[in-house]
């Protein structure tokens, strides 16, 4: 189709698509973990000895009693065949942010050639699934290229039903011959593990005698776009690198904020009706729907699950929306940074530690008692972020992300920590040792029986602030949109682990010397606070004053690109970290290092690349075209003697050139291949080709300005963002 016959073509279609009302709600408990084997279905079907024993690895995390693993498989698959089930899969979560699965048929053929259906223990706690393709930053030469998948107990089967058929999923960590971890999951499982020991100390020495085992908890603030596919099959940019690499801004945006949680479109509805549905039957807590701040954007938030739990929940969630976008004609868009000049997509990671003894231990709680503890797991959050501030930038590092931190829309790329003015109150004294407190208007002893209650409202809220506070629970804010939240968590579980082991080991020492637990607490959180204070920060985290005084006052990193945050992954202390939590060894963290890095250039080349292709292939056609339209039509008019001003012509003449130059300048630096090592080979992409490739937009959205939009072959941000 020439000129702007498709975008003229997508909108008829629009308009005239019929809305299919949500087919008749169901009711909640009709369709709640429906598709999910869960423990109660377990229990009805397994003897009672078994499923004492799968009960306790699950609570425990101790590993699976082999000999039960066949009772537990052909419970599972009877209960998947009788949902139509005829493969069963192992789902794992590769080091790209994806959710991967390799398909197994139940079926077994007999000596005498009928067929039964067969699924017996060992395949259901280990598969094989080769998968060598997947990126593992070294650790598998192909010589030993066997990946292996093994259940993870913890995180409960379903079956995933699809118009084309029904599988039964099994959630599974995926490693290495020799054990390495090749996966998200696996460092998620051992970070938990790690806290639970660590927090565990720390309880004891308060005095708690029975403590059930600690583990973190998840609740993941999804925010996606939804362009129609009509409009989206005529964006290149839009369907393969998931966002705009041209577009003029509209001459509407965001800026009357009558989008923010307005009335959310009628389609748009049916669509997360539907969505929700789907969550529901897979047991996900689907819970909070809104529009957000830019047109076409939309939230959705899941009540929080314990880490594990929501991290898989999350991966099925973004698989579900990008499913059910396609089935009612949408793209559903997850990527951090759309659409130029208006919001972004992040997705909140709301983060908290607890057990079923003593509940929530970031909860400032209603009694002095439970207040020195909270305060020793918030000191303990406030010295991990200072202590591995960089780490935590580079868990939230790729591409698209970088886009939206420190765009004044989403927090900086300096990682700081927000506590409420309260409570920064309450740690300020602390660090000073001045302890009166004014804004609680008492006189204020840390200790475990003298603290004043804390109130629970943490204040007012700030929204710039990468890492918030927020009232019992922290929200992780520099999370992108479409990211696997297992890495956010691993780091949070990981830092708090270690802080805690430290706490621990200090109060310990105190103890052993003598000294009363309320001093010794006191002592610990004023040296965390000396050392470790300059991570607090209340104030405006957009400004400029903040970008200096962090950095030149209080020697905080500001981390701009993933150029510059990954390579945090390999600061000695980082590596001492994760080892020393038994999280990641040495090769695992560099081979995290070594897959992010491939996967930040690989995502800049093939932005490159279109930006080159759909410059000179449908940009600089659309913008000839105009010209040869002009001089012709001023011609014809000048030899009937009407004479047009012409500058118009050179004005779009000049800008095509100018295009044509840039898309020469980038096309030439794409060829560069000798590079120093993975380091300089990203900063060359994020100093050299992200720049060339702005400039190539700037000369094409100029040109948008000026073309005649009959000859305009892109679907414009006005028709993307508002025709639903
Ligand atoms: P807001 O939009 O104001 O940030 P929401 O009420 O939408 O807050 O909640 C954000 C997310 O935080 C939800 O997923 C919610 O379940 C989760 N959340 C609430 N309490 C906790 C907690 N203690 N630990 C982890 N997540 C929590
Ligand atoms: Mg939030």
């Amino acid at each position: 189709m020439s000129g702007n016959q498709s975008r003229v073509q997508a909108i008829y279609q629009i308009t005239n698509r019929e809305i299919k009302p949500f087919n008749s709600p169901k009711r909640l408990e009709e369709m709640w973990a429906k598709d999910v084997f869960t423990l109660s279905k377990m229990q009805e079907c397994l003897p009672k000895d078994v499923f004492k024993s799968l009960q306790k690895t699950i609570k425990t995390g101790e590993p699976l009693d082999l000999s039960i693993a066949d009772v537990v498989a052909t419970a599972m698959r009877d209960w998947a065949i009788s949902k139509k089930a005829l493969y069963y899969a192992h789902v794992f979560y590769p080091l790209t942010n994806s959710t991967a699965e390799k398909h197994d048929g139940f079926v077994s053929v007999q000596g005498d050639g009928s067929v039964i259906s067969e699924f017996a223990g060992k395949v259901l706690v280990k598969g094989e699934p080769d998968g060598s393709s997947f990126p593992n930053g070294g650790i598998r030469s192909t010589f030993e290229a066997r990946g292996y998948t093994a259940w993870d107990v913890t995180s409960p089967a379903y079956v995933m039903e699809t118009d084309n058929g029904v599988t039964l999923c099994i959630p599974t960590v995926f490693v290495s011959w020799t054990g390495e971890a090749l996966d998200k999951k696996t460092p998620l499982l051992r970070s938990n593990a790690a806290l639970n020991k660590s927090a565990r100390k720390v309880l004891q020495l308060l005095g708690h005698k029975d403590i059930a085992p600690i583990s973190s908890s998840c609740g993941a603030e999804q925010e996606y776009f939804l362009v129609d596919s009509n409009f989206a099959h005529s964006r290149p940019d839009l369907l393969l690198a998931g966002r705009t690499l041209f577009g003029r801004p509209s001459a509407k945006g965001q800026e009357f904020d009558d989008h923010y949680f307005g009335a959310i479109p009628e389609r748009v509805q049916v669509f997360m009706q539907d969505v929700e549905e789907s969550m529901y039957r897979l047991g996900i807590p689907a819970k909070t729907r809104h529009n957000e701040v830019a047109p076409g954007q939309f939230e959705l938030a899941p009540f929080f699950e314990s880490a594990n739990v929501a991290t898989d929940h999350q991966q099925l969630t973004m698989t579900i929306l990008r499913k059910m976008a396609k089935k009612h004609g949408f793209l559903c868009l997850l990527h951090e940074k759309p659409f130029a000049g208006i919001n972004g997509s992040g997705k909140h990671v709301n983060w908290s530690v607890g057990n079923a003894t003593q509940g929530n231990l970031l909860d400032p709680g209603d009694t002095p008692h439970s207040n020195a503890q909270f305060l020793l797991f918030c000191g303990a959050i406030i010295r991990g972020v200072h202590k591995f501030g960089p780490l935590m930038r580079a868990v939230v590092a790729t591409a698209s992300n970088d886009h939206r931190l420190g765009a004044n829309e989403a927090p900086p790329a300096i990682m700081s920590v927000y506590l409420g003015s309260q409570l920064e109150d309450v740690f300020e004294q602390i660090r000073t040792g001045e302890i009166k407190g004014s804004q609680l208007a008492q006189t204020m002893n840390i200790g475990i029986d003298t603290l004043p209650v804390i109130p629970k409202d943490p204040g007012d809220r700030n929204r710039t602030s990468p890492f918030a506070f927020t009232g019992n629970r922290f929200e992780f804010r520099a999370v992108g949109a479409s990211q696997s939240v297992a890495g956010p968590l691993v780091a949070m579980n990981t830092i708090l682990a270690d802080s805690l082991q430290w706490i621990a080991e200090k109060l310990e020492a105190e103890l052993n010397q003598g000294v009363e637990l309320n001093d010794a607490i006191q002592k610990v959180l004023q040296e965390i606070m000396e050392k470790h204070g300059a991570v607090v920060f209340g104030g405006n985290g957009y400004s400029e004053e903040w970008h200096k005084m962090a950095v030149e006052e209080r020697g905080l990193a500001n981390l701009p690109t993933t150029a510059d945050a990954l390579p945090s992954l390999r600061y000695k202390e980082v590596e001492e970290l994760f080892e020393k939590m038994g999280v990641l060894s040495p090769v695992e963290l560099e081979s995290r290092f070594e897959v992010y890095a491939e996967q930040y250039i690989l995502s800049l080349e093939v932005e490159a690349k279109l930006v080159v292709s759909i410059a000179k292939t449908t940009i600089y056609p659309a913008a000839i075209n105009y010209l040869s339209k002009l001089t012709s039509t001023m011609a014809s008019l000048n030899n009937i003697g009407i004479k047009l001003d012409t500058s118009a012509i050179e004005k779009i003449a000049t800008l095509v050139n100018q295009l044509m130059a840039e898309v020469e300048k980038l096309s030439e630096a794409l060829e560069k291949e000798d590079f120093v090592d993975t380091e300089d080979h990203m900063k060359y992409f994020a100093q050299t080709i992200l720049p060339m490739m702005n400039e190539v937009r700037k000369y094409a959205d100029a040109l948008e300005g000026e073309v005649d939009d009959e000859l305009w072959p892109l679907p414009t941000y006005q028709e993307m963002l508002f025709i639903k």
